[in-house]
């Protein structure tokens, strides 16, 4: 199998280039960010994002699942419920990187990512992929972009959406998530020694694409 490891800030186009790259590959593009968003999820439904104790207790009765549709599309599954939509907002963003400083909450993530990547040629995006999840993937990305680029795309996506944004609390809340999620004492975001680096802040989206493409099918040894 060939896994694919994607890690990088918040915003830098990790998951349209990895689904992008992945359906030109063949690859099944796991969003792992998707899974701390639906323990994110269904603690705020509990009342109890910002207890970790009570998050911890709270697992014991969560059940997340990916399932993947014949495009390769993933949807991920909470008790059961497709909650791939209701996951795609900006209290849900900063829930997430709350619960993922949560030893307990990792670990109950980590063994269904691996399983996915044991079975499958994946391209898996996140923020401990290279790092943790899939440390003998054969391929690992660091996939970076400026603040200020990266907290203009989320702002537009967001927007597209129908949100109601201000654009400076975006930039805000991706400068504290950025903080956090690197900063945090366990998993931190960061690059491996072997990380290929990629900068997108000066490239289109298109342009993006074609540089992981070209990084995967060298490091992977495809044509
Ligand atoms: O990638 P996305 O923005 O959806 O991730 C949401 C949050 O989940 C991140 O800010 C990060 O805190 C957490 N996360 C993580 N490890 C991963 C993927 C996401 O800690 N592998």
């Amino acid at each position: 199998m060939i896994n694919v490891a994607i890690d990088g800030p918040a915003g830098a186009g990790k998951s349209t280039i990895a689904k992008a790259a992945s359906k030109e590959l063949g690859f099944i593009y796991v969003d792992t960010g998707a899974l701390y968003r639906a323990v994110a999820l269904n603690a705020v439904r509990n009342g109890v994002i910002d207890d970790d104790a009570e998050i911890i207790k709270m697992l014991e009765d969560t059940k997340v699942e990916l399932a993947f549709d014949e495009t390769g599309a993933q949807c991920v599954i909470l008790n059961g419920e497709d909650v791939s939509s209701l996951i795609r907002t900006q209290e849900i963003s900063m829930g997430a990187s709350n619960v993922s400083k949560i030893p307990e909450v990792r670990a109950f993530l980590l063994e269904l990512q691996r399983s996915i990547a044991r079975t499958n040629n994946v391209i898996m995006d996140g923020r401990d992929i290279g790092t943790v999840v899939l440390p003998d993937a054969q391929v690992k990305i660091f996939l970076f972009a400026s603040p200020e680029c990266r907290a203009e795309r989320r702002y537009k996506e967001l927007v597209e959406k129908g949100e109601s944004v201000i654009f400076e609390e975006v930039l805000e809340d991706v400068n504290k998530r950025d903080y956090q999620d690197s900063h945090r004492e366990i998993a931190p975001l960061k690059p491996t020694e072997e990380s290929v680096m990629a900068d997108t802040s000066k490239l289109t989206l298109e342009e993006s694409i074609a540089l992981i493409i070209g990084i995967i099918k060298e490091k992977g040894g495809l044509q």
